[in-house]
């Protein structure tokens, strides 16, 4: 229907402009899924008030509205959760046989299946994504990592051939907001897989789904101390990171605070991982199926709000089909809908909060400053919630900051190269390492790029594609260490 009349016969070189959508009906999912007005800790098993009894808000941000309080979990919470974890993983989940613990994974997938729409409602209504997107994306995969790592918890001996494999015990967890139940299941999925009991600080704009998390748990029947989710602020998660009885940490989350927890950690026994942010780029030769191209670009950059660590947020085209590629983006931008994240038709939703929105609208002005030439989406964004048009700047240059610094939001960076290797250049000219795209009819250019590029994945005619069974992780100031498939396991295991 949009392409019918998007081909506008009588004047093709007009442009969409979002008038030209076909208005659809409201589609909202029904915003009632079983949310309580105060969500407490989950510690041994038990939802426990937190012991200096202070609680903080968690808003919608497509709304505004405020949805419910959340504990604020202190140094004495976190100690306490700790503690749970060390007697869980000595007297019940260590010494379980791993076919025994897969069972319990299996539960909790099934249970993330069984809950599913009421997840995805409140994953959507607590950080702003669009229903489609929690709903066929972010369960679907949390479910996944479960089944995928309950499958790996009886075969252990042979993640290391001929080598000892054991658990660390107590592992400590800090994840972001962008995917909040999905980094959830990266993280304790294989953390229990492996034999470890867990703490978990999710991000205070998005504790809702991993609150909940603690209510799978209870109905999975998993032994009290395995799972425990302290929510609470950047100090809680510091607590988490350096109580002494963790003895394996794993972050997600910014490069700055990364390296914050470097330094804390440097000169102590933990074993660490952390995957950090990114500055992707997705590359687009003169060979490249075009139609193809856009879609990829669009969905590289404007899923989830462009929140994404691995997001394509630098476009490099080859010269001699940047202006066609151009053409397509600013139409395929004007189609894109923007509003209610609980719409099931909505493409993009709410910017998960206003200081992203306030580091977004920064960003997008000192492109603007330096000299970029912006097309934003004329849609209407709603009068209340946190919301930012999707935005594709050309005339972009190295320099400039929003070729270099992660913007986390709706905006794409558009640049040209002539050679291969000028692409390369390009494309490895940034302190992150995380991701790439690559689209071109050669496969042998495929093979060229993948090993030329510094990224920890490389998608080729495609893009943000995922899987329980592949690693996921970065080069440089993106991190170290993996998650998912055979490596992120290892990195829960102590190998003899
Ligand atoms: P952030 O500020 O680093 O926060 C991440 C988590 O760390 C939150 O739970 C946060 O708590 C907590 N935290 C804050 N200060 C801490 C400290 N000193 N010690 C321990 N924990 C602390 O990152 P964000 O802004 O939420 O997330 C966006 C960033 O995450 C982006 O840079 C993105 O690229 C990165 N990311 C990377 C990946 C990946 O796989 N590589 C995936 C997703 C996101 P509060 O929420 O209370 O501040
Ligand atoms: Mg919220």
């Amino acid at each position: 229907m949009i392409m019918a009349r998007a081909s506008n016969k009588t004047n093709p070189a007009r442009e969409l402009v979002f008038g030209d959508l076909w208005e659809y009906d409201a589609a909202p999912e029904t915003a009632a899924p079983k949310l309580k007005k105060r969500y407490d800790l989950f510690i041994n098993g038990q939802f426990v008030a937190p012991k200096k009894g202070k609680y903080f808000t968690t808003i919608n941000p497509g709304t505004e509205v405020k949805i419910a309080d959340i504990a604020l979990g202190g140094a004495a919470d976190v100690d306490a959760a700790c503690k749970a974890a060390q007697k869980a993983f000595t007297t019940v989940w260590g010494p379980m046989p791993g076919k025994e613990r897969g069972k319990y994974l299996y539960r909790i997938a099934r249970l993330l299946q069984d809950h599913a729409r009421e997840f995805a409602v409140a994953e959507t209504m607590d950080g702003g994504k669009p229903i489609k997107e929690s709903r066929d994306f972010d369960l679907p995969m949390a479910a996944a990592h479960f089944f995928y790592h309950a499958g790996w918890a009886d075969k252990l001996p042979y993640l290391a051939a001929g080598r000892q494999v054991a658990p660390y015990g107590v592992v400590g967890q800090v994840i972001p907001w962008n995917f909040p139940l999905l980094m959830l299941a990266w993280k304790i999925a294989p953390a229990l897989a492996a034999g470890n009991c867990v703490v978990l600080k999710p991000a205070e704009t998005t504790s809702l789904t991993a609150l909940k998390f603690g209510e799978i748990c209870q109905e999975a029947g998993l032994p009290p101390g395995v799972v425990n989710i302290v929510s609470g602020a950047g100090e809680t998660g510091a607590a988490v990171i350096n109580h002494p009885l963790t003895s394996k940490v794993a972050f997600t989350g910014s490069t700055e605070v990364g390296k914050l927890i470097m330094r804390s950690l440097a000169g102590t026994e933990k074993k660490m991982t952390l995957e950090l942010g990114g500055k992707a780029a997705n590359i687009v030769f003169e060979d490249a199926p075009l139609d193809q191209a856009v879609e990829g670009i669009i969905n590289g950059i404007f899923f989830n709000q462009g929140h994404v660590c691995c997001a394509g947020s630098r476009l490099l085209v080859q010269e001699s089909v940047a202006g066609e590629v151009l053409a397509r983006l600013k139409r395929r931008l004007a189609t894109l809908r923007v509003g209610d994240p609980l719409d099931k038709n909505t493409d993009i939703g709410a910017i998960n909060s206003k200081e992203q929105l306030g580091k977004i609208t920064e960003l997008v002005k000192a492109g603007v400053a330096e000299g970029a030439e912006m097309h934003q989406s004329a849609c209407q964004l709603p009068a209340k919630g946190f919301y930012f048009r999707p935005t594709l700047f050309a005339k972009v240059s190295m320099s400039h900051r929003i070729a270099r610094e992660e913007i986390f939001g709706p905006v794409l960076s558009m640049l040209t190269f002539r050679t291969l290797e000028e692409a390369v250049e390009k494309a490895n000219n940034t302190p992150y390492g995380l991701s790439a795209g690559v689209w071109t009819d050669k496969g042998s250019k495929i093979l060229k790029m993948s090993t030329l590029l510094k990224a920890g994945v490389v998608w080729a005619n495609t893009y943000n594609k995922f899987d329980p069974a592949s690693p996921f992780g970065g080069y440089k100031e993106s991190g170290f260490g993996r998650e998912g498939g055979k490596q992120g396991l290892m990195d829960y295991c102590k190998v003899g």
